[in-house]
């Protein structure tokens, strides 16, 4: 350093912009071969993790060794080991992902070097958004499944975020996704270039293939190019309305046919205009005086039902929802039952004053066991004299 500066080579004082990285195998051979070594520019790329010519993961300088480069002329081998950050170990499956990182960032440097390359940002969102839904990654109404591909990214990365410059993807797990949410919900921000890497490369198997689509959904109008991804639902908009509006079947048993959501299809009719019957509302109807009069009563939801043409799941759904009148209801209902059981014992017995209560138990269907079982006081207090008759055999 000493001769360099009475030479009159001071360094610039610009520092990288970016942790210097290298590769041991690199200037190991240097120095042996030449004495010196040197920065690959290659290696410099944001995404390149892995020297081209040895298949080894690059050394990333710590902060102070990228400051005193500022300072002084560095060359890779006269960093010490504690200059370096240390590389966690990495599985092949964790390889095979950098190297695929590392084979987009050179393309996509070398296609930087050409003017007039930048990529048009509407072209870029809806070639990513395409290749999502190929993967599964997108709902019926053309959005992101957000949720899923975060899942998928941790899924699959979470282990490459011990790596120095890897560490955003430990954002992901937070609620909102980390760089994921940034980079999908198309904020209006600049983000950095290996961030769009990471889901560049996750979404594609290779930036050629990539390229190919991108070109491809050039040439097209972007509501042509976007149009994959609402299609399918597109076309169960048009045979919700085709059914209703057209051949006057109801929303329900369409929405049944075609084995969706009848809110959905009410959507769907809605926005296309078609006119559709609903059941008329019960809710502060008349109707509903009679119900709740009637479920007081603890009458029989069947014949609630048929009499006042209301479905049975909607009774069931109303008590859900107003626990003191299904408590009332209940309870109606419970000494309703009961006082058709005693009258009809007491009727059997009228019935057969000759028949002791034994047979009576056995051979009549007197509802004598329900009573026994549910309300034996009543047996004991209403008809002492028949209790104390010897008890039914059992
Ligand atoms: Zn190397």
């Amino acid at each position: 350093m000493r001769i360099a500066r009475a030479l009159g080579l001071d360094t610039s004082r610009y520092g990288p912009p970016a942790p210097l990285k290298a590769c041991p195998s690199c200037f190991a051979f240097e120095r042996n071969s030449s004495k010196v070594s040197r920065w690959h520019t290659e290696h410099q790329l944001p995404g390149v993790f892995i020297c081209s010519r040895h298949d080894c993961l690059l050394l990333v300088a710590k902060d102070e060794a990228n400051a005193r480069a500022k300072r002084e002329f560095l060359q890779p081998h006269l960093l010490s080991p504690a200059d370096w950050h240390s590389n966690p170990p990495i599985r092949d499956a964790d390889m095979d992902i950098l190297l695929k990182l590392s084979k987009w960032a050179t393309s996509l440097s070398v296609r930087g070097m050409h003017p007039g390359v930048q990529f048009d940002r509407s072209a870029l969102q809806d070639t990513c958004h395409l290749q999502a839904q190929r993967r599964g990654w997108v709902a019926i109404d053309g959005t992101l499944r957000f949720k899923q591909i975060r899942e998928e990214i941790l899924a699959s990365h979470t282990r490459l975020a011990k790596l120095p410059t890897l560490r955003f993807i430990e954002t992901a797990e937070r609620e909102a996704g980390g760089f994921v949410g940034l980079l999908l919900h198309k904020f209006k921000s600049y983000h950095h270039p290996l961030m769009h890497l990471v889901l560049l490369s996750f979404l594609f198997d290779s930036s050629e293939a990539y390229e190919g689509a991108y070109r491809n959904n050039l040439l097209r109008a972007s509501e042509i190019r976007r149009k994959p991804l609402t299609e399918e639902r597109e076309a169960i908009r048009q045979k919700v309305s085709e059914c209703v509006g057209r051949n006057g079947q109801s929303a329900n048993s369409t929405a049944q046919k075609l084995g969706i959501n009848v809110l959905r299809a009410l959507t769907y009719l809605r926005e296309s205009g078609v006119a559709y019957k609903t059941r008329p509302r019960i809710v502060g109807s008349t109707k509903e005086a009679l119900l709740t009069e009637r479920l007081q009563r603890g009458d029989d939801p069947g014949e609630i039902a048929k009499e006042l043409s209301i479905r049975r799941g909607y009774i069931k759904d109303y008590l859900a929802a107003r626990p003191k009148l299904r408590r009332d209801f209940e309870q109606a209902a419970w000494s309703r039952r009961k006082e058709a059981y005693r009258s009809k014992f007491l009727r059997t017995l009228a019935d057969n004053p000759a028949l002791p209560i034994k047979r009576i138990r056995r051979e009549t269907n007197s509802g004598f066991e329900w009573l026994y079982r549910n309300d034996r006081q009543w047996l004991e207090d209403a008809l002492p004299g028949i209790w104390h008759r010897p008890p039914a055999e059992t």
